[in-house]
Parts: structure tokens; C-alpha cells; sequence
């Protein structure tokens, strides 16, 4: 199947119009051109390009975020009051002594202050550490001390059930800043008030010398296959940034734009502060957790025109019904977009369907710290399929070859691991404190993605399962995601998650877990219903087993965590939980 795009008369055209002129064009160092670097060849600094550049450029009046309270307030802020107030906050860290490189933690929810605090300490060229405000103290510790933290960031509510009673337990850190409640302005023992350290601090901060290889920010994977690592990124992944921003999301200065993940994730630092800020959209932050009506509220009342969400989100609205959205003006949408897992098929042409366009799914990780592999505006969409490598990205499905090294599979339609050759702007420059697991990632000039892929015959990549979730039955290797998107097709499957299952006959079988539509029962005549149903579709692929469950163990960046899914049936160790969903808090 093939959703075709074509463009309808007075429509601006999308930034990439011919994808493969756009490939055969594109070069790095001409991308480059477009951001501004500080003045007088001063390097490339991520917060200078995402809010002083455009400040510089006349445009500091224009809205950089309208921010959604989750009691209702609405606050707009501009360029020039994002580059204010970040300047005044590099200046309040100077003031307490941080140094370029030390790192500045922030545990807060979706407030502006965060957006000020990841932008000021850019500009001062310490390192940003987004963490999700949801983690229990167990998980912050863990990720304080891997990553040496020196300043925290986060809020006098998180900080007393939090934090109070491990800070003894963090050896390296020195300062604690804190936003309180305005009305009871007094903030904790041994913390700095936030609001005090601004009014005092100079509105204007001049940014040193930034090289591009400088480190920038922090960030732990998800968790979802193991113990979650540190990657950290370096402030020339800006350009990559800006120009997967403007190319694969299509983002024009000025577009109203929203991003759902939040900063303690990569998509919510590099697709939620720096993509938006540097192609100078307005971005809506909504402090709220997921709510169908709220969403769709947003969508109409903001008039979002470009958005970027994830599969579970996606799924939940599905299964929240098409009246909401047909019953709202949502006529400002031009874009949608999906990334963190596979975008099962049905999720896209149901996108089609009520929004009048597709979602288009991309691929990327923590450690490629931006898209790599999309779906355009203006290249067809086959549902499924994770799209094509970005301009100036070289992709390539690669197996180990009897010599021992990597070799790329030339023929379409082959599984192999995905890999990228590792020379764009934002590839992660180290796993903090672990060398050697990062040195491991990269063999024989590829970059090695830990998940596997097919590549087809028109140069779209598929999305096969992730190395360690891949199941290998009757001499077959079977990836869950194919076997999942044909179980979802089933009129009463909300999610499902598939796993492996040792059997002494037949060595693994395949086995489903899944969770229901509302309004459905499960029952031994509906599980009957839905291996027949697999058995029909998928033959030999099909589960011999499905379970229902509640709802999936998923981590908190919302992906379904099969290993746990894997390790419950089979009575094994959870191993690493830190990150999943409604764990520890
Ligand atoms: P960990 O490495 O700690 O187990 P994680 O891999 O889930 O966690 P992230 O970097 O947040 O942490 O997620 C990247 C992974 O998410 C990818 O490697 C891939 O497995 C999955 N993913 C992201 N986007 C897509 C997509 N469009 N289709 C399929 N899988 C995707
Ligand atoms: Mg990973």
C-alpha cells in the first residue's frame, strides 16, 4: 500500500520537494551556511542558534513558547525574553562558580523555567542533563552520580520528596536550585532560591567561544533493553538538528508547532528545544500529561500546524474514537509526525482517514541524537515502513561476514542491522564513563544500531524488531514488530507486544501479549479468535500463545518493553525497571 502525496494548488511547497535531487545536493558544510555562528568566527553554539540568532535578526518579538499550564494558565514568551532570561540564568551560574563542562541536572516537569535553564546552561557551555520528573530517587541517584552532577535544577515539591533525603548520597554536588511557590517564598535549607538568583543575576551574558565538539547535553537512553546508558552530544549537533527540523518536519519560520515528549528524552530536547528554536517556530509546551480531549483541544484552539508525537500516544487516541477529532477544526494541520517505536500500519492510514494525512514515521536513537531515517512531506508514505536516510545521512543494512567484519547486504529486502556511517553533525561522541560499550558500537567505518531492518527495493527501510527482541523459531528469525502490526489489525487488539518462548518441542514458540479495545471482554472464544485470526495471517509466524494483559509494561518514553514482557512469562530477573511506567514514583 502507498498513501501518495501530491500538492494542492496555493500550498506552500514542503522544504524538500524532490528527495533525490535533495540527496544528490546536500552537503553538511552548506548547510552549515544557514545557522549564523557567534560573531567574529566564534564556533557554533547550540543556544546562540536557537534564540540569540534570531534575536540578532529582528525577529525577538515573534513568540518562541506558548506554554500550557496544567491548571489552565497559558503564558507566551518571545525570543528576546528566552534569550534574556537564558542569558541572565549563564550568568547565575557563573556567579555560583560552575565551569564550562560541569554537569547541570534539571528534574522539573514541562515548565518554562526548564526551557530557560537547558538554553542558560548552554550558553555558559556547561552540559545540560535532562531527567524525567516521574523517577523515583533510586533512578535519580543512579543517573546524578554516573553523570557527576554539580547543579541540580528542579522544583521545592520534587526536591523534598525526591531529593532531600539522598543529597548526602551525591558526593559531587555542590549547588541546588530551586523553584518554589511564589507564595511561600522560602525555599529549603542548603538550596539556592531560583527566583532570587535571576532578579539578581545581569540580563545580558556574553557567550565565549564555543567549538562545535564542545559537549552539550547529557541524555539516558530509555531503558528499554537493558540498564540505560549516558550518551552525550556535542553543541555542533545543531546543525543536525536545524536541518532534520526544517527537512524531515518541514518546519518554516513561524509555524506554530508541538512536540509531546518531554526534555527528559532526547525527542524533547532535540526535536522540543533545539530543531523548533533554530528554525524559529513557535512551540507549544503543554505541562499536562496525555488526555485525548485535552489533545485535541491543543491541536484546534493553538492551531498546530506542525506535530510530533509517538506510537503509544498515537495508539491511545485510536482507541479513543475518531468523534473528537472529527468533531474540531483542525484545519490549520499540515504535518504530522511519529517516532520512539514502530508506527504499526493501521496507525498511519488511521491518520489518513480522520486527519486527511498520514503520520510519517521516523526512525532515530539517543546516541544518533536526531532523525536519520524519515517519511517527507512530499515523498509517498507506505504505511510501515520507516521512510528513507535523511539527506546527508548514509544508511546501510550490514551483516557479519565469515571474515569477521561488516558487510553491507546489497540485495533489497534483507534482514540485516541497521547502520549508519558515523560522520553527521549530532552522532553521540561517548557512553559517559563507559568507553569500552561505546567503542563496541561501531565497527569496520559503521556505526551499529542494535536494530534490525530490511531494506526495500525503492530505498525505504522497515523496521524489523530490536536485536535483542528478534525471535529465532523453527530455524526462522522472526521480528515482533511484523507479527504485532497483524495481530493490531484485529478489531479487538488495542496493543500487543510479542516475545519468544523456549519449548522443548518446537525450541521457541512465539507468544502475544495483548490489551483490549474498550468495551471488550476477554474470553477463552476471543483468544481462540485471535490465534485463528494470527494462524490466517501470519502461517508459521503466527503466536501459539496469547495472553491478555491489562495494559503493556512500557517505559516512561512510552515504548512497550518486550524484555519485560519476556523475563515475567519466563519467571526471570525484571532486571533494570528504572524506567518503567509507574514504577518508583
Ligand atoms: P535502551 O537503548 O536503553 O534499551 P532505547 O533504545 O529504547 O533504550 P531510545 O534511544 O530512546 O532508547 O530509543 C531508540 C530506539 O527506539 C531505537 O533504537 C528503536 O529500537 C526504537 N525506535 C525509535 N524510532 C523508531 C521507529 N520509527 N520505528 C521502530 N523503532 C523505533
Ligand atoms: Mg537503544
Amino acid at each position: 500500500m502507498r498513501i501518495r502525496k501530491e500538492l494542492h494548488e496555493g500550498q506552500a511547497g514542503p522544504n524538500l520537494s524532490d528527495y533525490t535531487r535533495e540527496r544528490a545536493s546536500f552537503s553538511w558544510g552548506r548547510a552549515r551556511e544557514e545557522l549564523d555562528g557567534l560573531p567574529d568566527g566564534g564556533g557554533l553554539n547550540l543556544a546562540y542558534e536557537a534564540v540569540a540568532r534570531h534575536v540578532a535578526g529582528g525577529h525577538g518579538s515573534q513568540t518562541a513558547i506558548i506554554w500550557l499550564g496544567k491548571n489552565g494558565g497559558r503564558t507566551e514568551i518571545s525570543y528576546a525574553e528566552l534569550d534574556s532570561l537564558s542569558d541572565r540564568f549563564a550568568n547565575v551560574l557563573a556567579g555560583l562558580g560552575v565551569h564550562p563542562g560541569d554537569r547541570v541536572y534539571s528534574l522539573t516537569g514541562r515548565i518554562p523555567e526548564l526551557y530557560v535553564c537547558a538554553l542558560g546552561t548552554l550558553k555558559h557551555r556547561a552540559m545540560f542533563c535532562p531527567l524525567f520528573s516521574a523517577f523515583g530517587p533510586e533512578p535519580i541517584l543512579q543517573r546524578l552520580n554516573l553523570g557527576g552532577a554539580s547543579v541540580l535544577f528542579t522544583t521545592e515539591r520534587l526536591f523534598n520528596r525526591r531529593i532531600a533525603a539522598i543529597r548526602d548520597q551525591i558526593p559531587t554536588l555542590e549547588h541546588v536550585l530551586i523553584v518554589g511557590d511564589p507564595k511561600r517564598p522560602k525555599h529549603p535549607e542548603g538550596t539556592t532560591d531560583w527566583a532570587d538568583a535571576m532578579a539578581s543575576a545581569a540580563a545580558d551574558y556574553r557567550i565565549a567561544d564555543t567549538d562545535p565538539e564542545t559537549p552539550a547535553v547529557l541524555h539516558f537512553t530509555s531503558g528499554t533493553t537493558g540498564t540505560p546508558k549516558g550518551a552525550y552530544h556535542v553543541h555542533g549537533a545543531v546543525l543536525t538538528h536545524y536541518v532534520t527540523g526544517k527537512l524531515a518536519l518541514d518546519l518554516h519560520p513561524g509555524d506554530v508547532y508541538w512536540c509531546t515528549a518531554d526534555p527528559g528524552w532526547v525527542t524533547g530536547t532535540s526535536y522540543g528545544i533545539s530543531a523548533p528554536l533554530t528554525n524559529r517556530v513557535t512551540m507549544v509546551v503543554d505541562e499536562a500529561e496525555f488526555d485525548p480531549k485535552r489533545w485535541y483541544q491543543i491541536l484546534e484552539e493553538e492551531k498546530i500546524q506542525v506535530w510530533y508525537t509517538a506510537p503509544t500516544a498515537i495508539r491511545m487516541l485510536m482507541r479513543a474514537g475518531a468523534e473528537f477529532p472529527q468533531s474540531k477544526d483542525l484545519s490549520a494541520l499540515r504535518f504530522m509526525a511519529s517516532v520512539g517505536e514502530p508506527l504499526n500500519p493501521q496507525a498511519v492510514v488511521w491518520g489518513q482517514e480522520v486527519f486527511g494525512m498520514p503520520f510519517h514515521d521516523n526512525w532515530w536513537q539517543t546516541e544518533t541524537g536526531g532523525i536519520m531515517i524519515a517519511n517527507y512531506a512530499s515523498m509517498d508514505v507506505k504505511p510501515g515502513s520507516m521512510g528513507r536516510p535523511m539527506p546527508g545521512i548514509t544508511a546501510g543494512i550490514v551483516r557479519e561476514g565469515d571474515d569477521g567484519h561488516m558487510h553491507e547486504v546489497d540485495d533489497p529486502d534483507q534482514d540485516g542491522e541497521l547502520a549508519l556511517r558515523p560522520d553527521w553533525p549530532s552522532v553521540f561522541r561517548g557512553y559517559w564513563n563507559n568507553q569500552e560499550r561505546y567503542e563496541a558500537c561501531f565497527r569496520d567505518g559503521w556505526y551499529l544500531s542494535g536494530d534490525l531492518a530490511r531494506r526495500d527495493d525503492e530505498g525505504y527501510y522497515w523496521f524489523v524488531g530490536r536485536a535483542d527482541d528478534v525471535i529465532k523459531s523453527a530455524g526462522h528469525l522472526i521480528g515482533p514488530f511484523e507479527v504485532e502490526s497483524v495481530i493490531m489489525k484485529h478489531p479487538a487488539v488495542a496493543e500487543v507486544g510479542v516475545i519468544g518462548k523456549p519449548d522443548p518441542v518446537a525450541g521457541t514458540i512465539i507468544k502475544a501479549f495483548v490489551s483490549l479495545q474498550p468495551g471488550r471482554k476477554w474470553s477463552d472464544e476471543l483468544q481462540k479468535e485471535i490465534l485463528g485470526f494470527g494462524r490466517k495471517n501470519l502461517g508459521t509466524a503466527a503466536p501459539r500463545e496469547i495472553d491478555y494483559c491489562q495494559s503493556l509494561p512500557k517505559t516512561r518514553s512510552g515504548k512497550i518493553m518486550r524484555r519485560l514482557l519476556k523475563a515475567r512469562e519466563l519467571g526471570l530477573p525484571e532486571g533494570d525497571i528504572s524506567t518503567l511506567e509507574g514504577a518508583d514514583s
